[in-house]
């Protein structure tokens, strides 16, 4: 864990992260999870290297909720649906692998898993996986290219 304590080697605040970005808002951005539980799968971030909640300021908080609000909003749009899991881990402890503050947002639809609560093990695996994964992301390049494109477009035309 050491190797995501600053800004410079966490994956979170690399530059590659701009390919993934579909929505921003005063400070915080929202990006397509590459290794998606389930389609939509997505990551709310400060866009500056805060690793807890805590650490953010009463208007900040207020943003960052109403960034993943409005990030909510676009996913349930893009995806037909107005069912959605919220994940926040705080601290390895907690199973919090990138210490960088990231509220999981999964967008969910009818059946899409045997029992709905089945999607939490599965985010606290898909945390450590986005370490596995940096130099190997489970979306090809195409269908990350295509899941943004389409959320990006849903964006601009939504209502947030
Ligand atoms: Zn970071």
């Amino acid at each position: 864990l050491e190797r995501y304590l600053t800004a410079e080697n966490c994956p979170f605040c690399k530059s590659r992260i701009g390919k993934v970005t579909f929505f921003s808002f005063e400070g915080n951005i929202a990006l397509v999870n590459i290794a998606p539980v389930l389609p939509g799968h997505s990551l709310v971030i400060p866009e500056k290297h805060i690793k807890s909640l805590i650490d953010l300021t009463e208007s900040e908080i207020n943003l960052f909720f109403l960034a993943a609000r409005k990030a909510t909003k676009i996913l349930l749009s893009a995806f037909g649906t107005d069912a959605f899991d919220w994940s926040l881990q705080e601290k390895p402890e907690a199973g919090q692998s990138v210490e960088h503050l990231h509220l999981h947002i999964v967008p969910r639809i009818r059946k899409d898993l045997k029992d709905p609560g089945d999607w939490y093990p599965l985010v606290q695996q898909n945390d450590k996986m986005i370490i596995d994964s940096l130099g190997r992301p489970r979306l090809s390049k195409s269908e990350l290219e295509v899941i943004v494109g389409k959320l990006r477009e849903t964006a601009a035309k939504t209502e947030v």
